[in-house]
């Protein structure tokens, strides 16, 4: 059990409080998830049934809503069925929760009574409220222009909101300033919020009666589902309870999309770009942490980037608002990414998709959609 440098190979024990190499660059764990099918079936219906499977030592550090394994509704796609996991329904309205309960539980176990984050609101909102419950101090870095809704619920936590002006990048660059001094409870590159994350994929084979589906479609900007989900399924797989992984089906929103042009340019690094707006703000990613990562699982799981545009990103909130689920805009690239998909694959495939954040999350764009 260790922490792994990706770049040069050092290892740390995980119980230093590390979030980075000393060569800056990010982290990766290694562990031996332990599965016990009759055991995991007994508990609750929350990600923590997968106790053995997660790296956090004792029972008495868990930071938990009682989060997890969210309803896998079969919604009908012009007569083609695609299980879609309900993960807007989390206690703060996001996905992000599957990592920051395995995140903040980490940093309860370290000791630790501060910490920094950065986010366009989402993992912002999830950090602070994992952070409420154990009592850690949490200040959150967010962009100026951060959706009224998500800067209000960051605040009842009791977390304090550091508006930065300019770039999401400009963003992230105060927070790792501040992460000088302090620990950096950062979602898109802390190991940890990506053993969360991978409970994705526990979740969706248990529900399927312990069987991978054929193709998963995910929303990616910082590649934090995509990539748990890529760990949990290769974990399901060693460990000899399914008997292969997803193709793995990335959609990005046009105006931002270094990594699908980096995936059909077949590019050695994540391209620079200029990004433009886009009604899917949550993930608007130009520079991610993990891209090489991503991609590399992308193509290791024989999957695909697509793209979306903030018109079909439009109708496909209209659509399945009219289906009974309101969901927020960056929640809606996946369904113009579903129906591209569906348009050229074969009949009798198990495909599994995701709704990541709640139509409430964005009440102003919703409404602005409506007029
Ligand atoms: C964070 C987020 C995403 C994208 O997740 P990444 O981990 O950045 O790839 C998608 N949808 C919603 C609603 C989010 O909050
Ligand atoms: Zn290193």
């Amino acid at each position: 059990m260790k922490l792994i440098c990706q770049k040069c190979g050092k290892t740390y024990s995980l119980n230093e409080p590390r979030w980075q190499c000393v060569c800056g660059s990010v982290l990766d764990i290694e562990f031996e998830p332990v599965f016990d099918l009759a055991k995991i079936k007994k508990r609750e219906p929350t990600l923590w049934r997968y106790r053995e499977a997660i790296p956090v030592q004792s029972d008495t550090n868990i930071v938990s809503f009682d989060e997890g394994f969210t309803p896998l509704a079969k919604v009908d796609f012009g007569g083609k069925a695609v299980f879609i996991k309900q993960d807007q329904l989390f206690i703060t309205g996001s996905f992000k929760d599957r990592g920051a309960s395995v995140l903040i539980s980490k940093i309860k176990e370290l000791g630790i009574q501060k910490v920094v984050e950065d986010s366009s609101g989402n993992a912002g909102s999830a950090i602070s409220a994992y952070c409420a419950q154990a009592g850690i101090d949490c200040h959150i870095f967010v962009p100026e222009d951060i959706a009224a809704n998500k800067a209000a619920q960051i605040q009842y936590y009791g977390a304090k909101l550091n508006r930065i002006p300019g770039t999401r990048e400009d963003t992230a660059a105060a927070a790792r300033q501040a992460a000088e001094n302090v620990y950096y409870a950062s979602h898109s590159g802390n190991p940890f919020f990506f053993q969360g994350t991978k409970t994705f994929a526990f979740e969706v084979c248990e529900q399927l009666g312990w069987k991978s589906p054929d193709t998963v479609i995910l929303p990616v900007g910082n590649g934090t589902l995509l990539l748990g989900a890529a760990i949990g399924f290769n974990e399901l797989l060693k460990a000899g309870i399914t008997d292969k992984t997803p193709r793995l089906v990335a959609v990005q929103s046009e105006n931002c999309a270094p990594l699908y042009r980096a995936f059909r340019e077949n590019l050695a690094e994540v391209p620079v770009i200029e990004k433009k707006e886009t009604i899917a703000e949550g993930i608007t990613v130009a520079c991610p942490v993990k891209g090489n990562q991503i991609v590399a699982a992308v193509k290791q799981s024989g999957g695909d980037f697509l793209i979306a545009s903030d018109t079909e990103i439009i109708t496909s909130l209209q659509e399945i608002g009219r289906q009974g689920y309101f969901i927020e805009p960056t929640s809606a690239v996946v369904i113009a990414g579903i129906k591209e998909y569906l348009s050229a694959s074969s009949t009798g495939e198990v495909i599994v998709s995701v709704f990541t954040g709640h139509g409430l999350k964005a009440t102003e764009k919703m409404l602005a959609i409506l007029k």
